[in-house]
C-alpha cells in the first residue's frame, strides 16, 4: 500500500501537478540556483513576494525547518520551502536535519489539506549530500511518516532531475 502512495519520475518538478511541490531553499528565503531558480522563474514574481513577507516576519527559514507560499504560475497549489542541510562531512546532524526538512514538509503539506506533494531530491545539488545517503534518509523519512499517519497522502512523488538519483531511486523504490 505503502509503495503505491509513494512514487517515482524523472523530469523537471515545475511542471508537476500535484497539490503541493517542495523546493530546495536556502535560509534566506530570497531564490538560488539550481531547483530554487527553476521555481522561482517558472512560478514568478508571487512566491518571491510571499517568501520576502515570510522573511520580514520570521527572519528567513532555518535549517530542517519548512515554510509555505502560493504556487504563482506554476500548476502546483502551494510551494512548500524547506532547508537542507549543507554536506560538512556527515557528522554535523545532516542526517537529521535532512529527514527534519522531509518530515516538516509533509507536516505543513497536511496542515493545507494537501493530498498529493513532491519533493526534489533535496540537498544533492550545490548543498553536496551524497546522492546515494540522502536517498536512504529522504525513503526512510517518508516511510516512517506514512506508517504514522496512515492515509494522510495519496501521492507523495520523488522527482529526479539527474540521472544519477534517478537510478539510486529506481533501485532502492523498485527494487
Ligand atoms: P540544494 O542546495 O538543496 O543542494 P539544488 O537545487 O542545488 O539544492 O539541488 C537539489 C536537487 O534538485 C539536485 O538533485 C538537482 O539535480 C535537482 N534539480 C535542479 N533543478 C530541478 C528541477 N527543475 N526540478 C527538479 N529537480 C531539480
Amino acid at each position: 500500500m505503502q509503495q503505491q502512495v509513494i512514487q517515482l519520475i524523472q523530469g523537471d518538478i515545475t511542471k508537476v501537478e500535484t497539490d503541493a511541490i517542495v523546493n530546495a531553499a536556502n535560509s534566506s528565503l530570497l531564490g538560488g540556483g539550481g531547483v530554487d531558480g527553476a521555481i522561482h522563474r517558472a512560478g514568478g514574481r508571487q512566491i518571491l513576494e510571499e517568501c520576502m513577507q515570510i522573511r520580514a516576519r520570521q527572519g528567513g527559514c532555518a535549517t530542517g525547518e519548512a515554510v509555505i507560499t502560493t504556487a504563482g504560475k506554476l500548476p502546483a497549489r502551494f510551494v512548500i520551502h524547506t532547508v537542507g542541510p549543507v554536506w560538512q562531512g556527515g557528522n554535523r546532524n545532516e542526517p537529521q536535519l535532512l529527514a527534519n526538512a522531509y518530515r516538516n514538509s509533509l507536516q505543513l503539506a497536511l496542515e493545507n489539506d494537501c493530498r498529493t506533494i513532491a519533493f526534489p531530491n533535496i540537498s544533492t545539488g550545490i548543498y553536496g549530500y551524497p546522492k546515494e545517503l540522502a536517498a536512504d534518509v529522504a525513503i526512510a523519512t517518508v516511510n516512517q511518516y506514512l506508517k504514522d499517519h496512515p492515509g494522510s497522502f495519496d501521492t507523495i512523488l520523488f522527482v529526479c532531475f539527474d540521472d544519477e538519483n534517478f537510478t539510486i531511486y529506481q533501485k532502492a523504490i523498485t527494487g
